[in-house]
């Protein structure tokens, strides 16, 4: 027997791990710093593990009640109906309740080139299929309306993502107003905001009533330090927002999850120095790396640094781990989380060290 034609789906390829990099290079893991899969630095907040340890005898139970206070609190948070959030595993789980509940056999989306690949994922595995427009390096990853919709041909969902990863770049504001007046009525813009509190800009979010084709997806990974969790959700319009019985899989947002999220909510002191840490980062290797970079609103920057596949093995084995942006389609480029200050002056002495042994080489 054999599943299904799956030939135009391509497998995701995360940031490479601690423990996998040093097994393959026999490296003791405390001397690797990894930045290369966005997480948080800083780590889980702290009244979120609190959370943890306090629950941990609770995980018998069906997560119903946890579920519900996390989807009330942040209704709360986004001045919207309860109704309209979509608590999921991840804000990925966000992604695939959104495909199941707005594609059809065959119906296309359209999503940011390079970008996120889930994004085409979830259209695949929802029977659906997938169309790009260009974010151009020439052009610095600029997001504009007009961008999108040159491309644009009816799709029913298209995907921007701000900040956008792996570039760091936003789409402003009255670019997404415009956006959303240019497409079909049948059309859903998804605003992915996964990396939205490392911004300086306000949240698509206040939107979501205004309009009832724009939905937002955001994530407890990154900010709140929670991506082992997996915990995310969607904010959507409220006249079909009921569609989420329909279509979300039961339970997938787990008891300590949902507890944890929403005790991270309230751990302002957390979020404060996370998005401080990856702000003065950003500006650090902005100014540091003797390499071409972009201006990112994200806990991120994108260095053109030659040869990415070179720079970044070398990196590795001087100790840390970066993502090689092949797989994004730039393969001259690299993405650095941004770490502590310590990784972080660290990651930029090993890569410039790197940067011109490689070209030299
Ligand atoms: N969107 C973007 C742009 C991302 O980079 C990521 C994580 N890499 C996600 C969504 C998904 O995040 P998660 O499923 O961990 O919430």
């Amino acid at each position: 027997m054999q599943p299904r034609d799956l030939s135009a789906h391509s497998p995701y390829v995360p940031g490479r791990g601690i423990e996998e990099v040093a097994r393959d290079l026999g490296m003791d893991p405390a001397d690797l710093t990894k930045l290369s899969s966005n997480e948080n630095p800083h780590g889980p907040s702290p009244k979120a593990v609190e959370v943890l340890r306090e629950y941990a005898d609770a995980v018998h139970v069906y997560p119903k009640a946890s579920h519900s206070d996390l989807t009330e609190r942040l209704a709360t948070e986004w001045d919207v109906d309860a109704e309209q959030v979509w608590v999921s595993a991840g804000a990925d789980g966000s992604l695939d309740y959104l495909s199941r509940a707005m594609l059809d056999p065959g119906d296309r989306v359209l999503v940011p080139e390079p970008g996120f690949s889930y994004y085409g994922m979830t259209a695949r595995y929802h029977h659906g299929s997938v169309a790009s427009y260009p974010l151009s390096k020439a052009d610095d990853f600029t997001q504009t309306a007009d961008g999108v919709v040159d491309a644009y041909d009816g799709e029913r969902i298209v995907y921007v993502t701000t900040p956008h990863n792996p570039t760091g770049s936003e789409l402003p504001r009255d670019e997404l107003v415009d956006l959303l007046g240019r497409v079909d009525d049948h059309t859903l813009v998804v605003v992915d905001e996964a990396y939205g509190e490392y911004a300086e800009g306000e949240s698509a979010a206040a939107l979501v009533d205004e309009v009832d084709n724009l939905a937002v997806t955001r994530t407890f990974s990154k900010a709140y330090g929670l991506a082992g969790l997996r915990i995310g959700y969607a904010l959507v319009p409220s006249e079909w927002a009921d569609a989420y019985a329909r279509v979300n899989t039961p339970f997938a947002a787990n008891e300590l999850a949902c507890r944890a999220a929403r005790a991270a909510l309230d751990d302002d002191a957390h979020l404060e120095k996370t998005v401080e840490t990856a702000r003065w980062a950003r500006r650090h290797l902005r100014e540091e790396l003797d390499a071409h970079t972009w201006e990112s609103a994200g806990n991120f920057v994108l260095a053109e640094v030659g040869d990415a596949s070179a720079v970044s093995d070398a990196s590795q084995r001087a100790g840390v781990i970066v993502r090689d942006c092949t797989s994004f389609g730039l393969p001259a480029c690299i993405r650095v989380s941004t770490g502590t200050r310590e990784e972080t002056t660290r990651a930029v002495e090993v890569l410039n060290r790197v940067v011109h042994e490689v070209t030299e080489a």
